[in-house]
């Protein structure tokens, strides 16, 4: 049983480089940006996101939303697609930040490569097993997202899969699962339970690195702050952060969206 996972584990050997030439210390990373590009304002949010304090810059080119999207707003139609990879590589050269986007299927995976420097796997595709052996072959780092169903064997057979092809460089994501928190009808964007008590259920298991993402987890930006805490309290390595320089005018995931400010303060413990 987890048998890629054990022999990384025997050999101390964490896992991920985000890229050839660069060693990045995951104790503490910090990956932040907007939930998608949305237009050229990317280039100068991806600045802006260096400047509080990133590692990393995230921001979906595309966005699997839970229900179709039917109408185009500005060519963003679940996300800007090809044109918004096009934004994220000038953002990537003028901010100089790797870029963690996602990859939806095994045939984009060279498209999206061209850009991303971490290949994003989505909560809906976590178990898209030809998506996973696909990632396998690359070597690219993959920061793989645990679906909102997602139990711990269901999680490291996904990391397996990944490990197995060859590729070392994986991350587990955290991002919130299916649950009835009994103050959702209070908080209505809330759309799922924080599963912080999976970041050392994990490290008890394994040493893949875990990065939290305190904004699907609470779906509310009041709450990133100290789930972010916590979740680096109990073990966490880093986190993912969804913020935006107009928070409630985002496209996509406007309630947990948290302003630079915030961001800063959230980076700075
Ligand atoms: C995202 O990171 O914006 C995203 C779509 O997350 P998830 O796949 O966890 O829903
Ligand atoms: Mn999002």
């Amino acid at each position: 049983m987890n048998s890629y996972i054990n022999s990384l584990k025997e050999q101390n050997k964490l896992s991920i480089s985000i890229d050839k030439n660069k060693t990045f210390n995951w104790k503490y990373f910090k990956i932040a940006g907007p939930c998608s590009v949305e237009g050229e304002s990317i280039i100068e949010i991806a600045k802006e996101i260096k400047n509080c304090g990133a590692d990393a810059f995230r921001a979906g080119a595309y966005k699997p939303c839970t229900f179709p999207i039917r109408t185009e707003t500005n060519g963003w139609k679940e996300g800007l697609r090809k044109e918004g990879l096009e934004l994220l590589k000038v953002a990537k050269k003028e901010s100089g930040l790797p870029i963690v986007t996602e990859v939806m299927d095994a045939s984009m995976i060279e498209q999206v490569g061209e850009v991303a420097d971490v290949f994003q796997i989505g909560t809906r595709n976590f178990q898209n097993y030809t998506l996973l052996d696909a990632l396998g072959k690359q070597d690219i780092p993959v920061l793989l997202k645990r679906g909102t169903w997602g139990t711990v064997d269901e999680i490291l057979g996904a990391v397996e899969r990944i490990l197995a092809g060859g590729n070392e460089n994986v991350a587990i994501c955290l991002r919130g699962v299916v649950g009835m928190p009994s103050y959702r009808h209070v908080f209505p964007t809330i759309r799922w339970a924080p599963d912080l008590m999976m970041i050392p259920a994990l490290k008890e298991l394994t040493n893949i690195p875990i990065i939290y993402d305190p904004s699907h987890a609470t779906g509310y930006r009041n709450f990133v702050t100290p789930v972010s805490k916590a979740a680096l309290a109990i073990g966490a390595d880093g986190l993912i952060i969804e913020a935006h320089p107009d928070p409630d005018n985002s496209i996509s995931d406007p309630a947990q969206a948290i302003n630079y400010s915030t961001l800063v303060e959230v980076f700075n413990g």
